[in-house]
Parts: structure tokens; sequence; C-alpha cells
């Protein structure tokens, strides 16, 4: 699997604490950059090609059509993907055989000439940064579209033929009213999307919105608002037919991200780009500089995978992780999934001491209600389980 990540987007989402930069100085140094970094780390992936492959961001739509086929080349010429067929619909599902292909875009981006760009191009899957379809909520979050450009975005990428839409939606914020969220969900399965992923909105401290908390500019997130949306948004999505198979996120039969179910099921995948995250499928994870200026210059003096392969801590950091890393990893990804952990595929990845250690971690919390019933060896959380996986999960660490 491969992701491709672009840091760079119009404005700063007051939330937002991901890797980006409105200032668009570096942008050709860094997609330069990318297009090395795809090169000398080829070898990283197996040969053949890759499954899926995910440009996030950032705002990957900002990519013009230009640069957008400039990554493709690359794709093709290191045969991470084949060159599309002539007569092969590039709107196709994944279900042809094809790579899944997602690329995140927001709203205000989608014009016509983008969505010609995009339906071009191998991309078959969309993933749109709506958040709410409410004016109040947008302006709150500093989001760059408004509520009309994020109904009229899912409209015209659905006419334009993409049968796999994706949107994100946020809850719980200081803006949204339980009618606002109650409205947001119905327009969200109204429109038809296959895929929905809910998150709360989390105040990270080095964001403008955590700065505006701590001064009280802003009151705090409310946890019994956070409760109420997260039961609301699982009460509609599964009476409309989604599926909820992972904590924050629903789809449709047979819509599924495969990308993302690869990070949660352990697959190898290539982080490309300026704080992109990788994973070699065994024990090491490795991530680049979050820094466009630096990663571009680093870059830019790499003429050969041993000069790459010298350029950690500079370019890149690795870690290794131990076995109980491993261990817990996989009982938070697989507790946060709904197929849930399986004991006995405990024992055969981890050991029989691991696996009676789980179990045993968890009694309290099947006494609890926490849990589906365990008696066939998946433990599989409940509703009230979901609401409280993270804490499930740590019950269960290996310290
Ligand atoms: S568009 Fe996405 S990556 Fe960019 S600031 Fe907003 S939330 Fe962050």
């Amino acid at each position: 699997m491969l992701y491709l990540h672009i840091p760079f987007c119009k404005q700063a989402c007051s939330y937002c604490n991901f890797h980006f930069s409105t200032s668009m100085k570096t942008r050709k140094a860094v997609l330069n950059g990318i297009c090395r970094e795809l090169e000398l780390r080829r070898a990283e992936l197996p040969q053949g090609r890759v499954p899926s492959v995910y440009f996030g961001g950032g705002t990957p739509s900002l990519l013009t059509a230009t640069e957008l086929g400039r990554i493709f080349d690359v794709l093709y010429a290191q045969q991470y993907i084949a060159p599309p067929e002539q007569t092969a619909p590039n709107l196709a599902q994944p279900e042809t055989g094809l790579p899944e292909i997602t690329l995140e875009a927001n709203p205000d981006d989608l014009d016509e000439a983008t969505i010609q760009t995009l339906t071009a191009s191998p991309v078959n899957r969309l993933s749109i940064g709506i958040q709410s379809f409410f004016e109040e909520d947008l302006r709150f979050m500093n989001r760059a579209h408004n509520a009309t450009e994020a109904r009229a975005a899912v409209e015209k990428v659905t006419r334009a033929g993409f049968a796999d839409v994706s949107i994100d939606l946020i809850y719980g914020g200081q803006t949204t009213t339980d009618e606002m969220w109650a409205e947001n969900l119905r327009i969200a399965t109204d429109l038809g999307v296959t895929h929905i992923s809910a998150y709360a909105l989390t105040v990270e401290p080095k964001t403008a919105l955590g700065v505006n908390v701590a001064k009280g500019k802003v009151p705090d997130t409310d946890d019994a608002k956070f409760n109420r949306h997260f039961n609301m948004l699982v009460d509609h999505l599964t009476t409309h037919g989604y599926q909820h198979y992972e904590v924050s996120n629903f789809c449709l039969p047979k819509h599924e991200s495969r990308h993302n179910s690869g990070y949660w099921s352990g697959q190898a995948y290539l982080g490309i780009g300026p704080g992109a995250h990788g994973f070699d499928g065994v024990r090491t994870r490795k991530w680049n500089v979050a820094n466009n200026a630096n990663y571009a210059k680093a870059l830019a003096e790499i003429t050969s995978p041993e000069d790459y392969a010298a350029a950690n801590s500079f370019l890149y950091e690795t870690e290794t992780l131990t076995d109980a890393d491993r261990y817990n990893e996989y009982i938070m990804t697989g507790l946060r999934r709904d197929v849930g952990v399986s004991v006995s595929e405990l024992k055969r990845l981890f050991g029989e001491e691991k696996a009676r250690y789980f179990m045993k971690s968890q009694q309290g919390n099947i006494s609890a209600g926490l849990f589906h019933d365990v008696s066939e060896g998946i433990y599989r959380l409940s509703r009230a389980g979901i609401m409280r996986a993270d804490g499930v999960g740590g019950d269960g660490f290996w310290v």
C-alpha cells in the first residue's frame, strides 16, 4: 500500500494538527521530492502492484492536472500501479480488480475543471472533507468551504460517475446542536454516499481552537454531547444500511476503505511526502521530517538509494516495535473494528501467555456488558464498549 502526503492547504482549520503549510513557496520542490522519494524507495515494498494508493494531506485536491499527472507517471514507471487501459473506466469500483486509489478533496476545490481532472485520472475513490453541512459549524472550524459547496460537492462528483464517495463529518463541536447533527446525518444518507468517517471534535493544544479554549475564549467540548452524538450517529447510519466496521467508520456493503482496513490489519505501507508515516508490516515504523523545506532540500541532494539510506535522521526517523508494542497495537486495532480480537489469532501471533493475559484482563469488561458474547473466542465490543474502546483496549495492554 502506498500513502502520499500532499502537505498544502488554502487555510488552517482551527482544530487541525496534521502536517500542512498554507505557504506554497516550497510546492514545486516538495512535489519534486515526492517523485524522487517514490523512485528511491520502490524496493521497500514487494515487487508487484500495490493494492491501494491514498493521496492524503493537507489537501491533495489542490494538485493541478499537471502535478497529479506527473505523480501518476512515476507510479506507472516504478510499477506501483499499471497504467490504465484506454478503454477501462477509471471510475470503476475496486471489485473490478483495479487498485483502490483514493484522493482526499475539499468541497471548495471540486469545481468542474478539477472534477474533470479527477475523472480522467486513475483516482476511483474520493474522500471529501465535508465536516458539516451548516455554515455556523464551518465558520467555527475555519473551513475554506461553505454549506452550499459542501452539498454541491457530493452531488457533482456523484453525477460525474464516482461510485465510491466517502465523506468526513465532525460531531460534538461547540456550535453543533443535537438538531444540527441529526440534520447532518440525514443529509449524508440522503446524498447516498458509500462511506462515512465521523470523528469527535478533538481540542489539540497547539491549534487555534486549543489556544482559544485554554484562554477561555471558547468553551471546552462536552463529553455528554460526544456520547449523545455518537449514539445518534450509530443509530442513524445502521438503520440506513451502513455497516459500522470501525469505531469511526461506516460503509454501505462492500464499500469499506481497503486502504484503511490495511492499516488496521497490520499491512505494510510506504509513507511518501513530508510528515508521512510508513510501516514495513513486521515491526519497523518510519516517518519523514514534518517540514516542507527540509524535506525538499534533503531529497534534492539524494541521488541514489545508498544516499537515501544514509539520510536517516535529517530526512526520516525509524522506530522498532517490541513484541509488547505489536501485541498492544493488535489489541487496540482489533477492538476498534467489527471483526474484534480472536483469541486463537492472539495465540498464533503472540503465544499462549499473552492470549491468557488478554482474556483475564477483559473479565471485568465482559461483566460490565462491554462485549458481545465471547463464548466462541472472538472479543467484539458492544455499543457501550465501543464508546470506551480506548479504555477497554488499555486494560488489555501488556506493560
Ligand atoms: S484542510 Fe485538512 S489538513 Fe488542511 S488544515 Fe483543514 S483539516 Fe487540516
